[in-house]
C-alpha cells in the first residue's frame, strides 16, 4: 500500500499546502480520502502517471465540510474517467451525500456533480463493509454535523475533524498506520477545550496513538496558520517512547506494509 498526501492542511490552503485529499493505492484500488483542494495534484505529471492505468478512483468523504470536497468540482478535470463517491449517511452522519453533494451545482457550478455519467454516489449508513476485498470499517465523531472515522483493514485508519472521544481508542486499536488530525496545540487546547471546538490537540492525539498500539502516526488536517517550521516543532514535541511520529510531506510517496519495497 502507498500513500500520497495531496492536501493536508484544514480550512483553507496555506504555506504551499492544500487542504486534505490522501491518495490511497493498493493493488487495482485507486482510493482518496477526502476531497479537499488537494485534489489539485493530480494534474501533476508525477501523480498522473500513478493514475494512468486505474480503472476506477473512489473517493470516500469523512464529512461535507467544504475544504473535504470543494475538489470534487474539479475532479473531472484532473481524472478523466469515472468516479465513485463513498459518503456518510444517517446515522452517520446528519445528511445524505445526495443533500450534502448537491451544493456542487447551479448556480455554484455549471453543472450538477450528481448528474454526471461518470460519478457514482453511494451513501454509506453501515459501519462495515467491503471495498472490493478491502474491510472498510466507519464510525461516526465528535464533530458539528457528524464526521467519519474510517479504518482500511489493519493497515491505515484516518480521523480528522473530530474532539477524541472514549470509543476512539478501540477503533484504532491494532492499525499500523494512523492520519490524525492535529489541530490544536495544547496551549490551545487549554484556552479553546477539544469539546467545544470539536478538534484535537497534538499531546492527547500522541498519547491515543500510542496506548492503542499504532506503529506510525501522521499528524495531519493542519491549521493554516501554522508556516512549515511551526509544525514540525509541534511534531517533533509528540514524540512518545515506540511510535514513529511524522509530519507527512505533501507529494511524497509513503510506503506502508512489512515488505514496502512490494507494496
Ligand atoms: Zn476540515
Ligand atoms: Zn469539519
Amino acid at each position: 500500500m502507498r500513500l500520497i498526501p495531496l492536501g493536508t492542511n484544514g480550512y483553507f490552503p496555506s504555506f504551499g499546502r492544500q487542504t486534505m485529499s490522501i491518495l490511497v493505492l493498493d493493488g487495482e484500488m485507486a482510493l482518496l480520502l477526502d476531497a479537499g483542494t488537494g485534489v489539485g495534484r493530480l494534474i501533476e505529471p508525477r501523480i498522473r502517471e500513478m493514475l494512468r492505468s486505474v480503472a476506477r478512483l473512489d473517493v470516500m468523504l469523512s464529512h461535507y465540510h467544504l475544504d473535504h470536497l470543494i475538489g470534487l468540482s474539479y475532479l473531472g478535470g484532473v481524472f478523466p474517467g469515472p468516479v465513485r463517491i463513498y459518503g456518510p449517511a444517517p446515522p452517520l452522519s446528519d445528511v445524505s451525500p445526495e443533500e450534502a453533494l448537491a451544493v456542487l451545482g447551479p448556480p455554484w457550478f455549471p453543472k450538477r456533480l450528481l448528474d454526471s455519467r461518470s460519478v457514482e454516489v453511494v451513501a454509506v449508513s453501515r459501519k462495515e463493509w467491503d471495498l472490493d476485498r478491502m474491510p472498510v470499517r466507519m464510525r461516526r465523531q465528535a464533530h458539528p454535523g457528524g464526521s467519519v472515522g474510517i479504518r482500511l483493514g489493519d493497515r491505515l485508519a484516518y480521523c480528522v475533524d473530530a474532539a477524541i472521544d472514549p470509543g476512539e481508542r478501540d477503533f484504532l486499536e491494532g492499525a499500523e498506520v494512523l492520519l490524525h488530525e492535529v489541530w490544536l496545540t495544547d496551549e490551545e487546547a487549554a484556552r479553546e477545550p477539544p469539546e467545544r471546538s470539536g478538534h484535537s490537540a497534538a499531546g492527547p492525539v500522541a498519547a491515543l496513538a500510542a496506548s492503542a498500539g499504532v506503529e506510525r502516526l501522521f499528524p495531519v488536517h493542519h491549521h493554516p496558520k501554522r508556516n512549515g517550521p511551526e509544525l514540525e516543532g509541534l511534531v517533533r514535541g509528540m514524540r512518545r517512547e515506540g511510535i514513529t511520529i511524522e509530519l507527512p510531506r505533501e507529494g511524497a510517496v509513503l510506503r506502508l506494509g512489512k515488505n514496502p519495497a512490494n507494496a
